[in-house]
């Protein structure tokens, strides 16, 4: 730790089961290891036990899950003494899906959820994709759901917590309203709320579209005077991600302007290994 108390940590990286990132679990532990990283959890999309033969685009298949675990644990032994290995899963909010999350945390041996809230109540029948919101009602519907996720108790923190930004037309009294009442929510439940660096990323491309864009300084500016605990996540969707050690000093950097408490560790997935 430097003086700063700038320590990286990331328990949220993906792999390619999830269809949309790259590398392998080697891979991202190397450019963990070779970066400074103490830790690195990999919180990939997780399965669903659809009731149809549905197939999300965006997740590994359930027949996928045993394989993940048994990779993860792999790197986990081959690196161990040089940087720690953690297991875990992005999880969005489908309630009828909790009891199942439950059993495979316990028979997997999962170390940790994040909620990722990206779907509205289950993706198998249409629901709606919360990076695409662009109206009040879609975003109060973001709300609700994440809000319900984060009571749950299910999730150690809330990934990317404005998601619903990524292509809502401007910050106005409804996304303000929203923001809010996520910090709000997260504040009384005592849940850490990521920093989300892919979004942060991404942000400048959904401003050119005239979005405001998720990763918002708007919506951390609403963390800060609601008096929320922000932990950085890199969301690395490949290896490489993992390298870019300035954006995590430079998320730092801008937490601490807000005044905003940053934690370094998920305290209760350390503790337990
Ligand atoms: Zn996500
Ligand atoms: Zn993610």
């Amino acid at each position: 730790m430097d003086s700063a108390g700038f320590r990286l940590l990331n328990y949220h990286s993906h792999t390619p089961r999830c269809m949309h990132a790259k590398g392998t679990e080697e891979e991202y532990v190397r450019h963990a290891l070779d970066s400074g990283y103490e830790a690195i959890g990999f919180a990939d999309h997780t399965p669903w036990p659809y009731k149809s033969d549905f197939v999300a685009g965006m997740r590994m298949r359930a027949s996928e899950l045993d394989g993940y675990v048994a990779a993860v644990r792999a790197v986990e032994r081959k690196y161990a003494g040089r940087i720690r290995v953690h297991l875990g899963l992005e999880c969005e909010a489908f309630p009828e899906f909790y009891p199942w999350l439950r059993e495979i945390r316990e028979e997997k041996g999962i170390e940790y959820f994040i909620l990722g809230n990206h779907y509205d109540t289950n993706d198998e029948r249409n629901g709606q994709y919360f990076g695409r919101c662009s109206t009040p009602r879609e975003a109060g519907r973001y709300a609700d759901t994440t809000i319900a996720g984060m009571e749950s108790g299910l999730f150690v923190y809330l990934a990317h917590p404005d998601l619903f930004l990524e292509r809502y037309p401007r910050f106005d009294a409804d996304a303000k309203r929203v923001c809010r009442e996520i910090c709000e929510a997260a504040k009384r439940l005592d849940l850490p709320l990521e920093y989300n660096l892919l979004g942060a990323w991404r942000n400048p491309r959904a401003r050119e579209l005239g979005c405001v864009g998720y990763t918002s300084r708007e919506f951390w500016e609403i963390a800060a005077e609601t008096g929320n605990r922000a932990i950085i996540g890199v969301d690395a969707h490949a290896p490489e991600a993992l390298d870019r050690v300035d954006s995590v000093r430079e998320a730092h950097e801008l937490l601490q302007g807000l005044g905003i408490e940053i934690l370094n560790e998920l305290e209760e997935v350390e503790r337990a290994k």
